[in-house]
């Protein structure tokens, strides 16, 4: 057993080295201690995918963001020791190889992660380990929110923003050249790095559990340094900042209309706090600006707020068991839940974001909004918890509490009621791009076919289609859902789901049927309303 106390960051998410109490409380620690050592840690832990799902676009993120963080925190004199296997089998041999005495990390709401948590408690308290969290994830600690509303959960947005607009937000920590470690404090080689001295260092992409054949282009490579340089990117466009109106961006333009900075909040590479700060700072200096909940720190606040309501319970991303959730009866179809996965509904706009998601890993919020309500309320009448898991393997951003908290927006589960406003998935990617220039990158198959019929390609006559070089049908899908039809019935489907939750009515299911692999009557003339999004 080394002789020196060890003080362990351990990084879960909060993949930086700015703004990261946790790790600013260790290294605090660590110095005022001439006998401490520090040691930051990540665990590779093979558990980890039962829990939470990871496609290969996801796991490159992640890799991306390892390397700059082993890159930053060797400017501080220390580095990243990667562990590999479970906590509960590690943390036991850590604590006492490297005589530990302190433990600091990143709070975590996800029940998995506590439960996860737990379970290191009872191993540190039998070693003597000091645990310290801190809650650096989020702007407010949404526990501290959640009580100051008497524990229960707040489900209207505006009066989240009174509630956290009373709570003071610290500054963002810095991190300067006094954090850097001492030659004192850096470890001695364990027992196991004498056996093998590459033993903590870093994966490669190899090593990681994952099918590099799925692989999309490297849009938005992972790291503390990527982020850091998107937000003053970002920032720097002061204008475009105080006139953000989120419904006044494009779900369909080939480059993103928003900042594209979720995935790099939802690992912990940029802080929220420091986001916030710089974003209020320029809005200070504008007379004139946008509000909540469009505007840029609106949206910040979307992200609070989620966080809030799903601190309140470990149910939060499932219809039983989750009191805010109403519940609706929904069907399971596996064929048409994989023909909205994989982007072969038949609907070139549905299509197209599905493609994007898969290959990119971001997708618009209001291209979510399209394909969320498609699968839910608007036409396949599935779960939101299918859809919540697609969304979890494959975006990069994904988060236990925002993916949740949105799907049951979507779907009129919790939240937003006003199930009848429903998107077309023909005339709301229309408005932002008539000419379909995102459907033809997507989904190239169809790219000769002209803009009267790119939106809806069964109109065209197969004489056309053969013309076009895509049959209907054979190069490309029939859609598999008559939008027309499919939205009145799961209107009225909402409506009784919504009486029978309101205690209204008893259950009861229509019989009709909806879904066809064959085309069969001509699409009705339908008023198309946009939600009210944020
Ligand atoms: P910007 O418009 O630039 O906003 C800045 C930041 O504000 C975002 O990075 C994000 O952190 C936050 N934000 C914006 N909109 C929302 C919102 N509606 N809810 C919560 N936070 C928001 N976002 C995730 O980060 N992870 C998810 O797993 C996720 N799942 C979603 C599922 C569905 C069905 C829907 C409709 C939305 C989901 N969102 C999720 C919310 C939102 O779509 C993304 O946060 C946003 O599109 C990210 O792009 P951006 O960074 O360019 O956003």
């Amino acid at each position: 057993m080394e002789k020196r106390k060890s003080v362990i960051h351990w990084f879960r998410k909060g993949l930086r080295i700015h703004d990261n109490p946790a790790l600013i409380a260790a290294i605090d620690a660590v110095q005022k201690n001439k006998d401490y050592v520090l040691r930051p840690i990540y665990i590779l832990d093979p558990e980890w995918t039962q829990f939470w799902r990871m496609s290969a676009n996801k796991w490159r993120f992640l890799h991306q963001s390892l390397v700059q963080l082993d890159e930053n925190l060797k400017t501080l004199n220390t580095r990243l020791y990667v562990i590999r296997g479970t906590p509960k089998e590690e943390f036991p041999r850590l604590f006492k190889e490297w005589n530990v005495t302190l433990m600091t990390f990143e709070a975590e709401i996800e029940p998995f992660n506590q439960r996860r948590d737990a379970l290191v408690k009872v191993n540190a308290d039998k070693c003597n380990v000091k645990l310290e969290e801190f809650h650096s994830h989020t702007i407010y600690n949404p526990y501290y929110v959640l009580q100051s509303n008497n524990n229960e959960v707040i489900m209207r947005y505006q009066s989240f923003v009174s509630l956290v607009e009373r709570i003071n937000v610290q500054p963002a920590l810095e991190i300067t050249d006094k954090h850097k470690m001492k030659l004192e404090h850096r470890p001695p080689k364990d027992t196991k790095e004498k056996a093998n001295a590459s033993c903590y260092d870093l994966p490669e992409l190899n090593e990681l559990p994952m099918d590099e054949s799925t692989l999309g282009p490297n849009k938005f490579p992972g790291g503390e340094n990527e982020a850091l340089d998107r937000m003053e990117k970002m920032l720097s466009r002061k204008e475009w900042i105080c006139d953000f109106e989120k419904p006044k961006t494009s779900p369909n333009s080939i480059e993103p209309s928003t900042t594209v900075l979720s995935p790099y909040f939802s690992f912990g590479c940029l802080s929220s706090r420091l986001f916030y700060h710089k974003l209020k700072a320029i809005l200070s200096k504008k007379e004139k600006h946008t509000q909540p909940p469009v505007s840029l720190m609106g949206q910040l606040m979307w992200r609070e707020f989620y966080y809030a309501a799903a601190a309140a319970g470990p149910n939060f991303d499932k219809m039983v068991g989750n009191k805010i959730c109403r519940q609706i009866p929904w069907k399971f179809d596996q064929e048409l839940l994989d023909a909205w996965a994989h982007g072969k509904t038949g609907y070139p706009f549905i299509d197209a974001i599905m493609r994007q998601l898969r290959t990119e890993g971001w997708i618009h919020h209001l291209a979510r909004h399209a394909v969320a309500c498609f699968l839910t309320r608007g036409d396949l009448w599935i779960s939101w918890e299918q859809g919540q898991h697609v969304f979890e393997e494959l975006l990069l951003d994904a988060d236990w509490a925002l993916n949740a908290g949105n799907w049951m927006w979507l779907s009129a589960s919790a939240f937003f009621y006003q199930y009848f406003r429903v998107y077309s998935p023909v005339a709301f990617g229309k408005k932002t791009d008539p000419f379909g220039n995102y459907i033809r990158k997507y989904c190239p198959e169809l790219k000769e076919y002209p803009s009267q019929f790119i939106y809806e390609p069964w109109k065209a006559t197969v004489g056309e289609q053969r013309r076009f070089h895509c049959e209907i049908g054979k190069d490309y899908p029939k859609r598999i859902v008559i939008h027309e039809v499919a939205q009145d019935l799961n209107k009225g489907r909402m409506k009784r789901a919504y009486d029978v939750h309101n205690g209204r009515r008893d259950e009861g299911e229509p019989s009709e049927k909806v879904f066809v692999k064959e085309e069969t009557h001509k699409p009705l003339k339908i008023e198309i309303k946009q939600e009210d999004s944020d």
